[in-house]
């Protein structure tokens, strides 16, 4: 028995992956013969509690983005299970994975993905919107994120007229409205000059003491140490290190 609070407790797991594995078919099998592709993520299992804000780092093409995707539904393992706020992601139908999508995850990208033919303020609507939420309401809680993200003052412009900076906060509000209990991000520095990626460092951090669950995944080691409680390193689609991260507050 080894009396330490575990990460076995569901109710202290947000997100609990059992042994999973990634294969894409027909991939690199350079000198193993008769290989079913080639596993991006091998034998993988990691669970993350309510509060943690977790970073992903590792070498370009070591799966980190592929272990985000799964963690949101967009791609499925080929072995292994992925439950993520009590929901087995990883066999639910289409359907299921899109609604669980827009009520229980957020998530941002390295190039925000954001609608250009509508404003800021639309963008950040358009989660609420598609799962039917009452339109004063949701109205409220969009200007309410804009302004609390900084970028109040920006509701009526389009991305296309926004800083990198500007537009990852508007990004991060979308992800936001709808109120997950995870916000994921792939890269959301990547493609922002320092200034905007101390910016959004500044941001996740807080978001993250004000108690948002976060998966960052990132190459970028400062921005694990600016705003991770927790870092893991996989090489080769399996964890190299797993320790928790000194954030400076
Ligand atoms: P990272 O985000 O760490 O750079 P990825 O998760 O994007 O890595 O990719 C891990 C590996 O999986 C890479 O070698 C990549 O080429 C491969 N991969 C990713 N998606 C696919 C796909 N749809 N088909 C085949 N191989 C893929
Ligand atoms: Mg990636």
């Amino acid at each position: 028995m080894s009396g330490r609070p575990t990460g076995d407790d569901p109710a202290r797991t947000l997100i609990d992956l059992k042994e999973v594995s990634k294969r894409y078919e027909g991939g690199d099998t350079a000198g193993t013969a008769g290989g079913a592709g080639r596993a991006v993520l091998g034998d993988l299992s990691l669970q993350v509690r309510p509060g943690e804000a977790l970073a992903v780092l590792g070498p370009s093409g070591s799966g980190k983005s592929t272990l985000l995707n799964l963690m949101a539904g967009l791609d499925r393992p080929t072995a292994g299970s992925v439950t993520v706020d009590g929901l087995r992601v990883d066999t639910m139908s289409e359907t299921a994975a899109a609604r669980y999508r827009r009520s229980r995850i957020g998530m941002v990208f390295q190039f925000f993905h954001l609608l250009d033919d509508l404003t800021a303020l639309d963008n950040v609507l358009l989660p609420a919107r598609l799962a039917g939420a009452p339109r004063a309401e949701a109205a409220d809680r969009a200007a309410r994120l804009l302004d609390r993200l900084g970028v109040a003052r920006h509701a009526a412009a389009h991305p296309g007229r926004l800083s990198g900076g500007e537009r990852q906060r508007v990004a991060v509000a979308r992800a936001l409205m709808n109120r997950p209990p995870l916000l994921l991000a792939d890269e959301p520095t990547g493609a922002l000059d320092s200034a905007s990626a101390a910016d959004v460092r500044a941001l996740l951090r807080e978001l993250n003491a004000d108690g948002q669950t976060i998966v960052l995944v990132t190459h970028d080691l400062s921005l694990a140490e600016a705003c991770a409680t927790r870092t893991i390193e996989l090489v080769d689609g399996r964890i190299v290190h797993d320790a928790p991260t000194a954030v400076a507050r």
